[in-house]
């Protein structure tokens, strides 16, 4: 874990920020507005003959110096030539989707995939006429095997939403990169602190900002980064489309940057504590961690990521509903609930058996997933300790 870039600190600090003449604040304001005004009619010609992707400042819906400033920070902390915002992670996923396939395509789709991106695949894309198949999140460069003359792009997401399977991406895009497919790859877990997708072949970055960038769950926001060979597409689609990202968001997304570093390595070492002490209790079957030793994907993790983020989960021995519900129900600083990626721990029952088709899930116990937050580890310790005796309790 030896990688962390020399200047991740220094770039979540800086970059995007606003210059300085002739004078400035430290951060850019929030720019509310959908109408923009022209001093006359030369600027105003000059702004109108510009294609969109060249000049933003036309009207709200196309952006503003502060979310400018958001797009030009990510694409340069993840090596793209450009980044695209949007309203949500889904609706960056879905943009990003959306700017390259047409009827009679066919994707390639992890089988370990944010769930409401697969409905999206069997409820919209199917309806098109795009063909979506899913592959084990493991198969690494066997994925060759899975391609069609129709295919377009292999959709990455490493490690998994719910059971943090890690992939090997660098054997994939070099699969499709021979075979002339695009990759695209949700990187919501480890941030561009922890891992570049573009740096390991990757076209197509998937930010959800709502979790980690945003850092402090009250907001909801998407960033799209690509290189050279899909930038424009994809902006032109998300204008197309009319996707937009709100300006109390970009506001928040600028905010949370600055801190992004500092949080994640304290949720590194918080997920860490608590792996680590979950692994050595007899409620828990398995501990899934990527950060963790034992974890099967761990060489992989250690070979790209520079950290893990506090995103684990762990499957408990099996219960019944009344014991698990004793356990939950009465912690006090593990939240229950979907998202993730604030500064407050949460903890959630899962079922990964219901959606999985390429490759089934057979762990018998309960999933459980868990976020690190940004506590003193040994109260969020205290706390599942406490949730355990519960739960034991229960059972008798
Ligand atoms: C939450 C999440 C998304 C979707 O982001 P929203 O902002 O909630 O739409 C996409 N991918 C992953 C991995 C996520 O966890």
């Amino acid at each position: 874990m030896a990688k962390q870039p020399e200047h991740t600190f220094t770039d979540a600090a800086h970059l995007g920020s606003p210059g300085a003449e002739p004078w400035t604040m430290v951060n850019h304001p929030v720019y509310r507005g959908s109408t923009v005004l022209f001093p006359n009619l030369e600027s105003f010609y000059r702004a109108y003959g510009q294609r969109y992707e060249e000049n933003e400042y036309i009207y709200g819906r196309l952006g503003t110096p502060a979310s400018r400033a958001l797009q030009d920070a990510f694409c340069a902390m993840e090596n793209g030539r450009g980044s695209v915002l949007t309203s949500c992670g889904l609706g960056a996923i879905t943009t990003a989707l959306a700017a390259f396939v047409e009827s009679g395509r066919h994707i390639l789709v992890s089988d370990a995939v944010y769930g409401p991106l697969r409905t999206f695949c069997d409820e919209e894309l199917a309806r098109l006429g795009v063909a979506t198949t899913y592959y084990d999140p493991c198969i690494g460069g066997r994925i060759e095997d899975l391609l069609r003359p129709e295919t377009k792009i292999i959709y990455l997401e490493s490690p998994g939403s719910l059971t943090l399977e890690v992939q090997d991406i660098p054997a994939i895009t070099k699969v499709a990169r021979r075979r002339g497919v695009l990759t695209m790859a949700d990187n919501t877990w480890a941030t561009p602190v922890f891992f570049k997708p573009l740096n390991h072949g990757v076209d197509i970055s998937i930010q959800a900002a709502t979790k980690y960038i945003v850092g402090h769950s009250d907001s909801m926001l998407g960033i799209i980064t690509a290189n050279e060979r899909c930038h424009a597409a994809i902006r032109r689609t998300a204008v197309n489309l009319g996707q937009y990202a709100a300006p109390d968001d970009v506001y928040l997304a600028l905010r949370g940057l600055r801190t992004l570093p500092l949080r994640l390595a304290r949720h590194q070492h918080n997920g860490l504590r608590l792996a680590e002490w979950l692994a050595a209790r007899p409620e828990v079957r398995r501990v899934i961690h990527p950060g963790t030793a034992r974890h099967p994907g761990h060489a992989i993790w250690k070979r790209d990521f520079s950290g893990a983020s506090g995103l684990f989960s762990i499957i408990i021995e099996p219960c019944t509903a009344q014991a698990l519900a004793a356990m939950i129900d009465g912690l006090r600083y593990f939240g229950l609930g979907a998202s993730w990626g604030g500064y407050e721990s949460l903890i959630m029952p899962v079922n990964p058996r219901t959606t999985r088709t390429a490759a089934e899930w057979r762990e018998e116990g309960q999933l459980l997933r868990l976020h690190a937050g940004l506590e003193n580890v040994d109260d969020l310790i205290g706390d599942l300790e406490a949730g355990f005796a519960r739960l034991a309790q229960a059972r008798r």
